[in-house]
Formats: C-alpha cells, sequence, structure tokens
C-alpha cells in the first residue's frame, strides 16, 4: 500500500490558505467554493450524510452542506473533500464522519486508505493553520476554547494540537 503523504497534503492546504487569502477564523471556507465556481446548497436531512461534493461531468459542481449535523462535522467533512479535490485525488466519496471517524483513531486508522488520510491531514491544516494555532499558544491547552475559535470538533483539535508540539518539538531540536 502506498504510503499517505502528508506533508504534501499540508503543504497544499498552506497553499489554498494563502492563494484564497483565507486570513479569518474560522476558515472560510464558503469563500473557496465560490472561487471553484461551486454551487452551494444547504439541507436539513438528520438522516442523511454530512456533506459532500457533487461532480457533475468529472467537474466539481455542488457542494452540498447537510445542516442538520453539528457545525464542527459539516466543516470537516467539506474541508475534507475540498482536500481531494485540491489534492487531485481521481476518486471521490461519500465521506460520513460518524462511521469513519476523524483523524487519530488508531484502529480505523490503519483501515483508511493513504487518499482518505491526505484528505484528512489536508482539512486538519486548512481548518486549523498551524501558524493561527501558534498565535494562541497561551490558550493552547484549552481545547473546548480553540475547538470553538476554529469552529472543529474537539477530537480535530486534540489532534492539531498534539502535532503541534511535536511540530515545534522538531524545529527546537534543530536549532
Ligand atoms: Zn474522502
Amino acid at each position: 500500500m502506498v504510503e499517505p503523504n502528508y506533508s504534501f497534503a499540508r503543504k497544499i492546504a498552506k497553499k489554498v490558505i494563502k492563494d484564497y487569502k483565507l486570513t479569518e477564523l474560522p476558515t472560510e471556507l464558503t469563500k473557496v467554493f465560490q472561487k471553484l465556481g461551486l454551487k452551494y446548497i444547504e439541507l436539513n436531512e438528520p438522516e442523511g450524510i454530512d456533506g459532500a461534493i457533487i461532480e457533475i461531468e468529472n467537474k466539481p459542481s455542488i457542494a452540498y452542506l447537510n445542516k442538520a449535523k453539528p457545525i464542527p462535522r459539516q466543516r470537516f467533512t467539506l474541508a475534507h473533500e475540498l482536500g481531494h479535490i485540491f489534492l487531485k485525488h481521481s476518486k471521490r466519496d461519500f465521506y460520513n464522519a460518524e462511521e469513519s471517524r476523524e483523524i487519530g483513531d488508531e484502529e480505523t486508522d490503519h483501515a483508511k486508505p493513504p487518499q482518505e488520510k491526505e484528505a484528512d491531514a489536508f482539512a486538519s491544516e486548512l481548518l486549523i493553520p498551524n501558524d493561527k494555532l501558534k498565535q494562541y499558544e497561551a490558550d493552547i491547552n484549552n481545547i473546548d476554547k480553540l475547538s470553538s475559535i476554529f469552529q472543529v470538533s474537539k477530537e480535530a483539535m486534540t489532534i492539531a494540537v498534539m502535532n503541534y508540539w511535536k511540530y515545534s518539538r522538531k524545529t527546537k531540536k534543530r536549532c
């Protein structure tokens, strides 16, 4: 099995943030949809999927959002789908965070195809940019506060913070 390329996924997410001028928090996903020319549809289906980006004639055309689901989950789902687009993954899927959960769960993580892991890494960097997280270093252990600022789930936030420490330790060593 091909290994997921996390650093590439994060690099592309950083590029999207820069190119699309996503300066605000929480990350303005609708701005990305607009620039991509995606139609944006909100539905309310408690039993439905979290969200999806639907292709028409092989072109991403509609961003579909399920308002019946918690906002952080919708946002992660859509950011994940954007990951597939920007990382040029050929096959799109219907992502359901409830079933496939988010990044970091050891057990299901191993079974996840590399493209799914890359899309998750992209979503994480898009929604929780490392340099923005740095600005909140004083609150770094306050997961509740951070997850509400970045509008992500506590699980996604915890993983981002763990990665943040891992990364900053690495850079310290290099100095
Ligand atoms: Zn996916």
